[in-house]
């Protein structure tokens, strides 16, 4: 007896409808898209409860005569691919041509739509996928479709909807996502009878972006740095480094005008931003990528959430590319507010400052003095006070602070490689110069007591008259004003550096910033001259789970260039002879420790360098000043140098920022100075 038989063309539709429509969102998200596809240049969204109970989009798009409005309902009717061959060459949000027929096969459906140049338009009433009405309508030209009561023939369907409010959310998020994807298009929401935002037409991506995200964000955003090669382009915005938020909602990628989600994209972006974005939280983006659609296969989901890369390397290179020239740009362009601090303050601002008591504040050191500052951070017993060594702090304490800072631009622009060693902010720093690797090294006895800094070996100062026979040496660098101009007011609860700059005041986290200063030098100390290892006096072994053993094994050359002695030893063993220096405590601990934190941050790609990067991260915040630690002044003024001249100075390894400008505008505003 046969028990195969065909589906009635209602329940297949019912059937297919699981797949593209899930909830009201998925409803909203394609008869958006169709309207977008036909051209609108306004589109007004509806909703009532949730959009269970009522959802409503109306477009002024091309619209359709009544027999492409009967048409369109049917499933796989669509005007926008004819052959597979035009599969290769999708520039439309749709393509399948299913929409249309699952929405109105579970819901109460009606289309109105009327061809511009059209006299009388058509209105065809469906209900659970049986067309009831055909008739004259659709007064205005475009398209208006009413989705009711969805999912009211499928009660098993409609028991998995959320909340009206949870239902709300995605719609909004939905809609979101077309509108920053499509700023030439005006959208109007309206939720509940309520407008929730009209939105004007733009040619100008950041005017939507402030429109509908408002002008916090949109302020916190830096226009991506243009990529583009090989039919591949990425424009938009990205949030500056340290802003980031704990879900993926605002990291918005579109690839052709379509919002993608896509591990290679995000891995891509967390790449770039690596020690810029907290640990387990998500960059904000705005980022377009236009590409060859031949080169991406978008019908790899039946909502066409995800897409697949031909070349998916390419991709995520040209996008941490991206970021990185972003970031640097930015990083540039901070910079120079320390440039010329008081000169460009209000004048209230400036009277203000100059008649308070502000001996304290460090002056102008001249160059030499200045050198041995630098390069003797190390050697300088950083805290606490009374250990410091008279003859390496000059006292500065009655002079202006303008101090000359000629690396900080030669750095960025020149390759690691070919500056000279003395100009590396690797060089002058916890390491001491290169020439003397010895110098890494257990902390000498006599500091053993100074538990926040001991296990850190002290370098060797490096001789001040590398600095200027180095200097000429640096590639070009434009005769820019290279003077870090700040000036330290002071210290708040002994953790926040307070500092004016060009545009106003700086807080800078001085714990932060140490972290982040340590974890650049030792990065580059890294990279020039591998990893300082130091022998177990007894080996150990460890055992592992079988999942943590196949990692291990497949890392294994990464981890013993960055200096863990590991190897297998039998089954699921592993013996650790070895520790980088800078690693401290029980070994087996360490090597766990790396495996969970880098097993998923790396579950794709583990770079030698990024690995290098998480350990150090991770130990630096152990070494570095501590927030209650009490700095004086030149070893301040040495700490905010410092930081400067690194190359991602504004926030920590852990992507916390080490500093925060409330600008001049902020402090009028609120004394109200401004509206
Ligand atoms: P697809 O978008 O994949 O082609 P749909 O089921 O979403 O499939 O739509 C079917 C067809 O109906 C589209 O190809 C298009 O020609 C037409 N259509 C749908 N919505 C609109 C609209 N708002 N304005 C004009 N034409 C539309
Ligand atoms: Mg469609």
């Amino acid at each position: 007896m046969s028990r195969i038989h065909l589906l009635s063309e209602e329940v297949a539709s019912q059937v297919a409808a699981g797949e593209v429509v899930e909830r009201p969102a998925s409803v909203v998200k394609e008869l958006v898209e169709n309207s977008i596809d036909a051209e609108a240049k306004r589109v007004e969204v509806l909703i009532r409860r949730g959009g269970i109970s009522l959802i409503r989009v109306v477009d002024d798009g091309t619209g359709m005569d009544r027999s492409d409005a009967l048409l369109c309902l049917e499933r796989h009717a669509t005007s926008k691919i004819r052959t597979g061959h035009d599969l290769a060459a999708i520039m439309t949000l749709g393509f399948r041509g299913e929409a249309l027929p699952s929405i109105a096969s579970v819901s109460r459906f009606q289309l109105s739509t009327r061809e511009r140049s059209a006299l009388a338009g058509t209105e065809v009433i469906v209900h659970g996928g049986k067309i009831e009405t055909v008739r004259d309508g659709g007064d205005a030209p475009g398209t208006q479709i009413e989705v009711r009561s969805l999912f009211y023939n499928l009660p098993a369907r409609r028991k998995f909807l959320r909340t009206e409010t949870t239902e709300a959310h995605h719609v909004e998020h939905q809609l979101h996502l077309q509108a920053i994807g499509h700023p030439d298009v005006g959208f109007v929401f309206v939720q509940d009878d309520r407008t929730v935002y009209q939105l004007p037409p733009t040619n100008h991506l950041l005017d939507r972006i402030r429109d509908l995200c408002g002008p916090a964000l949109a302020g916190e955003l830096l226009e991506a740095h243009e990529f583009e090669s090989a039919g591949l382009r990425i424009r938009g915005f990205l949030g500056r480094a340290g802003v980031s938020r704990s879900t993926r909602q605002q990291q918005l990628v579109f690839l052709n005008g379509r919002a993608i989600e896509n591990t290679t994209v995000s891995h891509g972006l967390r790449e770039g931003y690596h020690t810029a974005l907290m640990k387990g939280q998500h960059p904000v983006t705005f980022l377009f990528i236009d590409m060859d659609p031949a080169a991406v296969d978008v019908n790899v989901h039946p909502a066409k959430r995800e897409v697949r890369f031909r070349d998916g390397a390419s991709i995520r290179d040209a996008l941490i590319e991206t970021v990185r020239r972003t970031l640097e740009s930015d990083r540039d362009a901070w910079s120079r507010t320390f440039h010329s601090a008081p000169s460009a303050a209000p004048a209230f601002a400036r009277s203000a400052a100059t008649s308070l008591p502000m001996q304290e504040t460090p002056a102008l050191i001249p160059e030499d003095e200045q050198t041995a500052l630098r390069h003797d951070w190390t050697k300088l017993p950083l805290y606490p006070a009374e250990k410091r060594g008279a003859e390496s702090v000059p006292d500065v304490s009655a002079r202006r602070s303008e101090i000359v800072e000629p690396e900080a631009e030669a750095f960025i622009s020149a390759p690691a490689e070919d500056l000279p060693a003395a100009i590396k902010p690797a060089s002058r720093g916890i390491f001491g110069s290169p020439s003397a690797p010895a110098s890494i090294a257990p902390a000498p006895a006599e500091r053993a007591d100074d538990a926040g800094t001991s296990s850190y070996a002290i370098g060797a100062p490096t001789p001040p008259a590398e600095t200027p026979a180095a200097k000429p040496a640096a590639p070009a660098v434009e005769e820019k004003d290279n003077k870090t101009d700040f000036k330290i007011l002071g210290v708040l609860g002994k953790l926040y550096v307070l500092m004016e700059n060009a545009s106003g005041l700086v807080l800078v986290d001085q714990h932060a910033a140490h972290e982040r200063i340590l974890f650049e030098e030792m990065l580059q100390r890294m990279e020039t001259q591998g990893v300082p290892t130091q022998r177990l006096l007894l080996p150990i072994t460890l055992q592992v789970p079988p999942k943590d053993a196949d990692w291990l094994t497949r890392h294994l050359p990464e981890l013993q260039r960055a200096g863990l002695g590991v190897e297998p030893f039998g089954p699921g063993t592993f013996k650790i002879d070895a520790l980088p220096t800078f690693l401290r405590g029980d070994a087996a601990q360490v090597l766990r420790d790396i495996i969970d934190d880098l097993r998923e941050t790396s579950a794709t790609q583990t770079s030698k360098l990024r690995l290098g990067e998480e350990m150090i991260a991770k130990t630096v915040c152990r070494h570095a000043v501590k927030a209650n630690d009490y700095l004086r002044e030149p070893e301040l003024v040495r700490l905010i140098q410092d930081l400067l001249a690194c190359e991602l100075p504004y926030c920590c390894p852990h992507g916390r920022p080490t500093m925060i400008q409330i600008s001049y505008n902020e402090l009028e505003k609120k004394f109200g100075r401004k509206a």
